[in-house]
């Protein structure tokens, strides 16, 4: 029995280290440390698309309408490309072939395109297309009726022809605000879907497939209220496994804690990571066990190999998977020329190796607001700019 697990792991990693390599473009997917539930961004080949704001909002001068378009950021070589197949285009607004109409599409990876979700609760529709932007089209109708219930912030994936979205919403029932976080599945040659889990217990629901079963955790939302004698109210996450095949819906793991609240999810090589703010969890396929990861901190983020401490806010700590220190830093760095002074907002992305990637927004003196793409590189030891948005 442990040998034919053996096996069939083996043909998997097989699989999972030929799903990115140029050659076979058609198996491209998701790496499996580089989908979150908060913004667009997916990697590939050390190539992250992104959905990218163009103009931006600037208190002095009014308000700038923001278009959105579709971009690659080469990780080596820094340079950001529209994803638009259109002759002498400025890439900018509606006619740009690199389009989108909003942010929070929920961009993903599959079998070598990208795929996302565009029109809202209303008209919501999968579209895809190649990498390098070339062959966009529309692919379906998403089920408007089970989408109005998980537009939010949440994350979608592809696998085996069947498109799974988790997410949340709030819609008005009879009269009051309900906040739902669905989790539903469709086929991608279907227009009906069918709901998987429906809570109304949690606000935060984010899932991955891996080896062909979709895990997901929902997760409470840290309280705003703090009680001077009771602290904060105790927040329950819960972990499900989905089986596409046998329908069957199993509860994993369940924890509840008054000072976490998990807001990722990363599955890789039989091991499901939970991560978010005070601790970081993992949870074994195989055997079922679940186990803290060692140290605590005011936010953890787990990467391929390497975890990331936070704390206090701008100091950071990456330690290997048995808990010993690789690289300690200040970010940002008082004397960093290229990070301006202001008042920033971290978000992390994903990971490959030992490179982390985040989200930056900086919200600067002049009232400008910018936001970065930021490598940390716990190998060479370094932290670099990616990306910038244009400055004006
Ligand atoms: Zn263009």
């Amino acid at each position: 029995m442990k040998k034919l697990a053996f096996a069939a792991f083996g043909a998997l990693l097989m699989i999972m280290l030929a799903s990115c390599s140029p050659k076979t473009e058609k198996t491209v997917g998701n790496a499996p440390f580089f989908v979150n539930h908060h913004f667009d961004f997916v990697e590939c080949d050390n190539v992250i698309y992104f959905v990218e704001e163009v103009g931006r909002a600037s208190e002095q001068e009014g308000t700038t309408l923001l278009s959105y378009r579709f971009a690659a950021l080469d990780i080596e070589t820094c340079e950001c490309m529209p994803l638009c197949f259109k002759p002498d285009c400025t890439h900018e607004g509606k006619d740009c072939g690199a389009y989108v109409s909003a942010d929070g599409v929920r961009l993903t990876l599959y079998n070598g395109r990208l795929y996302w979700i565009e029109g809202g609760f209303r008209n919501p529709i999968l579209y895809s297309m190649n990498t390098d932007g070339s062959d966009r089209k529309r692919e379906t109708a998403v089920d408007a009726e089970l989408y109005r219930l998980a537009y939010g912030m949440g994350t979608a994936e592809i696998f085996d022809g069947t498109l799974y979205v988790c997410g949340i919403a709030e819609n008005v029932k009879e009269g009051d605000i309900v906040r739902s976080a669905v989790v539903f599945r469709q086929p991608l040659d279907k227009e009906k879907g069918e709901i998987i889990r429906y809570s109304e217990e949690h606000v935060r629901v984010f899932g991955r497939i891996m080896d062909g079963k979709l895990y997901f955790a929902e997760s409470e939302e840290w309280p705003e209220e703090y009680d001077e004698e009771e602290g904060y109210d105790p927040l329950s996450t819960v972990l499900y496994s989905f089986d596409p095949v046998s329908g069957v819906l199993t509860e994993l793991y369940s924890r509840t804690d008054p000072v976490t609240a998990f807001d990722q999810l990363a599955a890789s090589e039989g091991k499901v990571y939970l991560f978010g703010y005070g601790h970081a969890a993992v949870f074994d396929v195989s055997d079922g066990s679940a186990e803290e990861l060692s140290g605590t901190a005011s936010s953890i983020d787990v990467g391929e190999d390497v975890l990331m401490y936070w704390d206090p806010a701008h100091v950071f700590t990456m330690r290997s998977s048995d808990g010993s220190v690789l690289y300690k830093g200040v970010f940002p760095s008082e004397d960093d020329p290229d990070i301006p002074a202001g008042i920033y907002a971290r978000t992390f992305i994903g990971s490959v190796g030992a490179k982390m990637y985040y989200r930056v927004d900086l919200f600067g003196q002049d009232m400008h607001n910018r936001r970065f793409i930021v490598e940390f590189d716990a190998g060479a030891r370094q932290v670099r700019r990616l990306y910038a948005s244009a400055d004006e």
